[in-house]
């Protein structure tokens, strides 16, 4: 049973002390702090208030198994009594991590045979921005630095990735200049939001332009100064893009092309979330490297990967050590969970179950919403989805006059009406724990569909 906690100190210290993540901490305490959330099992949060929340957005895009997993906090326990810790400076290693690295090279088809463990999404993408540059250097194209990625696209909130990002308002905090980008030898081309961007074209045509921004930059910087192209197969936090079926393959295409190594940032799309154990499989293409996280341990500890190539790996070996690697990497508590959840999801099925009855359950649930007046679309891959709220639907207009007033309101009606999902700018997205049931598809659905109706007459007072 959870906790019998005083939720009015809570937030008072919550307001004195504690610095939450991506907030407007100034908004919080005008708010009188955080919404406590105190415990949650299986689809379903509890917060200081006493309210059950149905968790639309798996905790953030991570609790794939859902909450409450009794063999998990057994696991950990296990392994806290046997190793709760040691590195992987010291020629050492530990059974979880090796264990864990081979389970990865496996759901890989082996065709990413080697794992390097971190704690966080960011984390793996540091790790890729070094491992890339390096791997060109020992192989003696010096010239080969450029990072090619999408406006929009979200790598993490560490240097390397934010700059690797394509979020301009993180671009804008912290860095020497607004505008500047935070590190040099990082491009940014356009990305495949067809709803925003393309809705002029056919999506195929949108897709092959958007593709073909890539092969352009690639030109405009000389091929022989590209190192990698990193994109999530479906844009996560830039607000659920699915690019047009014929995106991915062309990009694959280029890079190959060009010798450019093709990453995949795997950090929302893998562990099933699309259907599939990997979003580059249900975009139909094969990357040199991953990088995965969240759905990983489901977010039961941090841990984070990247897996490589056999080609990779085989160049970085001709160069002595590779000078990188945190005091976490291989974790034997979180490498043991991981292996765990991963078991879980295997013995339940996860991944088929999203791919042939959740995930086109959640796509006809929505469907309807489309005939709604404040939906221009209701878009989802697996399950992924989002919805567009738009003034009027023919032109696409938003209320306001500009994106972000329709999203927090809607947002903010759903947690209201129990139901957690996220506002992107003035799309609503969704990203469920995989264990959801048909009937709680309908719940989710449900409870967007009563608060769009709620939200029209303030929306439309805005115009
Ligand atoms: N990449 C992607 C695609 C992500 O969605 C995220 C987190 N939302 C990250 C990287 C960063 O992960 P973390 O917050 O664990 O550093």
């Amino acid at each position: 049973m959870p906790r019998n906690y005083d939720i009015a100190e809570l937030r008072r210290l919550d307001i004195a002390h504690h610095l939450p993540a991506q907030a407007d901490w100034q908004e919080i305490e005008d708010l009188g702090g955080s919404r406590i959330i105190t415990h949650a099992e299986g689809c379903y949060i509890h917060d200081g208030d006493g309210n059950r929340i149905l968790d639309g957005m798996a905790g953030l895009w991570c609790v794939n198994v859902g909450y409450g997993r009794d063999e998990l906090a057994e696991v950990a326990r296990e392994q806290m009594l046997e190793l709760p810790y040691y590195n992987s400076f010291f020629k050492t290693a530990n059974a979880p991590a090796i264990m864990l690295a081979d389970k990865i090279a496996s759901l890989t088809g082996g065709r990413l045979p080697h794992v390097f463990f971190n704690s966080s999404g960011s984390e793996a993408n540091d790790t890729i921005l070094r491992m890339v540059r390096h791997y060109w250097q020992m192989k003696g194209e010096h010239s080969r630095t450029v990072i090619i990625s999408r406006h929009n696209a979200y790598h993490g909130s560490t240097v390397a990735g934010v700059s690797m990002g394509g979020m301009k308002v993180m671009h804008g905090q912290g860095f020497p200049a607004p505008g500047i980008l935070p590190m040099a030898g990082i491009e940014h081309v356009r990305q495949p939001y067809w709803y925003n961007e393309g809705r002029d074209m056919m999506p195929e045509d949108f897709g092959t332009a958007c593709a073909q921004a890539i092969e352009d930059k690639i030109l405009e910087v000389g091929p022989e100064n590209v190192a990698a192209f990193i994109g999530e197969p479906v844009q996560g936090a830039g607000g659920v893009i699915i690019p047009p079926a014929n995106y991915w393959p062309q990009v694959e295409a280029i890079c190959r092309k060009y010798g450019i190594l093709l990453v995949c940032d795997e950090v929302i799309c893998g562990f099933g979330r699309t259907g599939n154990m990997w979003g580059h499989e249900t975009m139909g293409i094969q990357p040199d490297m991953i990088a995965m996280a969240k759905g990983l341990s489901s977010g039961y500890l941090p841990i984070s990967a990247v897996a490589v190539s056999a080609e990779i790996v085989k160049v970085i070996k001709t160069g002595g050590d590779f000078v990188h690697g945190y005091t976490y990497s291989g974790h034997p508590v979180a490498s043991a969970v991981a292996l765990r959840n991963i078991e879980i999801m295997e013995r339940e099925g996860l991944v088929e179950k999203v791919r042939n009855e959740t995930g086109p359950y959640l796509a006809k649930a929505l469907a309807p919403l489309r005939d709604h007046p404040l939906v221009g679309e209701a878009r989802s891959v697996g399950l992924l989805g989002a919805i567009e709220v738009v003034a009027d639907k023919a032109t696409g207009a938003r209320f306001g006059g500009a994106e972000g007033t329709a999203g927090p309101l809607v947002r903010d009606i759903c947690i209201r009406n129990g139901l957690m999902v996220r506002g992107i700018r003035d799309s609503i997205v969704m990203c469920p724990p995989l264990i959801i049931t048909p009937a709680q598809i309908d719940e989710l659905v449900g409870i967007i569909r009563k608060s769009l109706d709620e939200a029209e007459p303030k929306l439309r007072a805005i115009g």
